[in-house]
C-alpha cells in the first residue's frame, strides 16, 4: 500500500507549526510519530494535501514538574514516559497504560499527543480501500449506512486510546493551541462522543501538552486492559481507577474511567455513590457491574462481539478498582 501524495512541512517551533495549520486549514493534518496516522493514510482514510511533521519542535517534548502539576509535552515519546522517575513514582496507572500500548518497538516513536488524538476505530472502517469497496460507504466514510448497526443512524466507532482513560482518571488537563489562541481544558472535554468526529478540537489546532496534578497522600491508580493478543493490540475494553483513601483506609475520592466502550472514554458517574466511605471489603461490586453496563453501549465493531465485551466490563472495572486501592496506610 502506498501513501497518497502530499506536501510535507517540518517546522521547528510551535508558532510556525500553528501558522502552517492555519494557512492550510481544511486539508492539513499534524504528524507526530506516525504509528497511527501513516496506516490510516495508506488506507486512504485521511488524504490531506499538507502534513505538518512535529518531530523537530523540541519545545513540545519533555516531562517537567510545575507547581504541583506534572507537565508532559505532546511530542514526548512513550519510551521516555516509561523512564521518567516522576511518572514512575506518582502515576502507576499511567505507566501501566503506556506499557499496554501496542508493543515495545512502537514506544520508540509513538507520542502521548498522538495517542490521545488518534481517531476512533471500527472493524468496518479501518480497512484497505479494496476491502471497503466491497460494501457501500458507511457514515464515517461519508456514506449513509452503518455496517455495525444496520438500523443505526449514527457512527458507533470506538475511541481506542490506552492513555486517555488513565489520564482522565488522574484528572489531567490539556492545552490546545491555534494561531494566536490557547486554552486549557479537562481532558474529558476533548471528546465529542460523536464517532464521526470524536474531538472538540479542530485540525488546525494542536495539542501542546498534558498536565497531571501530583497525587494526594494515600492514593493509587491502575489501568487494566482486555485485548486479543497480549503482544500487540488495541483495547477491546479497558478501565482505569484512581483512588484516594482516608487515614482509616476508607475511600475519600475515586475516579473510574472506562476505555474502548464507545466513541469517548466514559467516566463512571455513579462511582462516588458506590464507593465513598467504603473499605475494599465493603464495596458492592455487583452494583458496580450493573452501573458500568448501564453507562455504556457496545456494538459488534471490534474483534470481539459487543455482548462479550459487555459481560467482561464489570470484571475489568472491578479489577481496576481493586488494583488501585492504596496498599500502604501512613
Ligand atoms: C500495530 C499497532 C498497534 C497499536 N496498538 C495500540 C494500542 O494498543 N493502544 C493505543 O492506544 N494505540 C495503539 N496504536 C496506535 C498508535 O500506535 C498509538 O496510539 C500512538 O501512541 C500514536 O502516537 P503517534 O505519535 O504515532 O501518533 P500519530 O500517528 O503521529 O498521530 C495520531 C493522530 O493524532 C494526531 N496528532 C498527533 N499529534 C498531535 C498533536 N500534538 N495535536 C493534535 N493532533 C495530533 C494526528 O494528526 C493523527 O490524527 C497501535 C498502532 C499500531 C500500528
Ligand atoms: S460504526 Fe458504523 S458508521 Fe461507524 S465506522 Fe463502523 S460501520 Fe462505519
Amino acid at each position: 500500500m502506498r501513501l497518497p501524495r502530499f506536501d510535507f512541512r517540518e517546522p521547528s517551533v510551535v508558532e510556525e507549526a500553528l501558522s502552517l495549520l492555519e494557512e492550510f486549514k481544511g486539508s492539513v493534518i499534524p504528524l507526530a510519530g506516525g504509528t497511527d496516522l501513516i496506516p490510516i493514510m495508506k488506507y486512504g482514510l485521511e488524504t490531506p494535501s499538507t502534513v505538518v511533521g512535529l518531530k523537530r519542535v523540541s519545545a513540545l517534548r519533555g516531562i517537567s514538574l510545575n507547581s504541583g502539576n506534572v507537565h508532559i509535552g505532546a511530542m514526548t515519546l512513550l519510551v521516555d514516559m516509561l523512564s521518567s522517575r516522576t511518572l514512575l513514582d506518582n502515576f502507576p496507572g499511567l505507566i501501566q497504560a503506556v506499557k499496554a500500548v501496542a508493543a515495545p518497538p512502537l514506544w520508540n516513536v509513538a507520542t502521548i499527543g498522538g495517542n490521545i488524538c488518534q481517531n476512533s476505530r471500527c472493524l468496518y472502517y479501518n480497512q484497505s480501500k479494496t476491502w471497503r469497496l466491497e460494501r457501500p460507504a458507511c457514515f464515517k466514510a461519508k456514506g449513509d449506512v452503518c455496517h455495525a448497526v444496520p438500523a443505526g443512524r449514527k457512527c458507533f466507532s470506538v475511541y481506542s486510546s490506552d492513555l486517555a482513560p488513565a489520564l482522565t482518571a488522574l484528572g489531567a488537563t490539556i492545552t490546545i493551541r491555534r494561531k494566536g489562541q490557547s486554552r486549557t481544558i479537562p481532558l474529558q472535554d476533548l471528546f465529542s462522543g460523536n464517532g464521526l468526529s470524536p474531538f472538540t478540537m479542530e485540525k488546525s489546532e494542536l495539542l501542546t501538552g498534558v498536565e497531571i496534578p501530583l497525587p494526594q497522600k494515600r492514593s493509587n491508580s491502575s489501568y487494566i486492559k482486555k485485548r486479543m493478543r497480549s503482544a500487540v493490540d488495541y483495547p477491546l475494553i479497558s478501565a482505569s481507577a484512581s483512588i484516594v483513601c482516608n487515614e482509616d483506609n476508607r475511600i475519600k475520592q475515586i475516579r473510574l474511567v472506562l476505555g474502548a466502550v464507545g466513541s469517548k472514554p466514559v467516566i463512571v458517574g455513579s462511582a462516588d455513590q458506590i464507593f465513598a466511605g467504603k473499605t475494599i471489603d465493603e464495596i458492592d461490586f455487583d452494583a458496580l457491574g450493573d452501573n458500568v453496563r448501564k453507562e455504556t453501549r457496545m456494538v459488534d465493531n471490534l474483534m470481539l462481539p459487543g455482548s462479550y465485551r459487555r459481560q467482561m466490563l464489570p470484571v475489568i472495572a472491578r479489577d481496576a478498582v481493586r488494583a488501585a486501592f492504596p496498599s500502604i496506610v501512613e
